[in-house]
């Protein structure tokens, strides 16, 4: 069997994370090298490594991760100001971790186009 991604650990348990939103679906957390003043992920509970894999899923499925990362950004309360979603994917896209996430970001103004 594969090892387990670190993503994988967190929702386990078996490393600690800063929570901010969980249901049965998706579990949202702080990232640990913030690169916003919010900087939150959100994954889902079913595996899926990157977004292209979304592909594969039932559209009730997919409306139940994404109902998860509206849900953390009204938690976060950036919704009015405005904030960044990203799904970095692949070695281009520039994924470290082979374990679909979402990145919100927010709390100031963000520059485009990034690096
Ligand atoms: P990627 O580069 O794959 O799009 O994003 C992976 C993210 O995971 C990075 O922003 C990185 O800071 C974050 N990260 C890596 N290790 C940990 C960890 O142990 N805990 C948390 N909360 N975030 C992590």
């Amino acid at each position: 069997m594969a090892s387990l991604t670190l993503f994988e650990k967190i929702i386990l348990g078996e490393i600690p994370a800063k929570k901010v939103y969980e249901d049965e679906w998706a579990l949202a957390f702080y990232d640990i090298n913030p690169q916003a003043p919010v900087h939150v992920l959100v994954i889902p509970k079913k595996k899926a490594r990157n977004f292209s894999e979304l592909s594969a899923w039932s559209h009730e499925e997919v409306a139940h991760y994404m109902n998860a990362i509206q849900k953390t950004i009204e938690i976060l309360a950036i919704k009015e100001k405005g904030y960044r979603l990203v799904f970095n994917t692949g070695d281009f896209g520039g994924q470290s971790v082979d374990y679909l996430h979402a990145h919100i970001l927010g709390g100031r103004s963000l520059s485009w186009p990034p690096g």
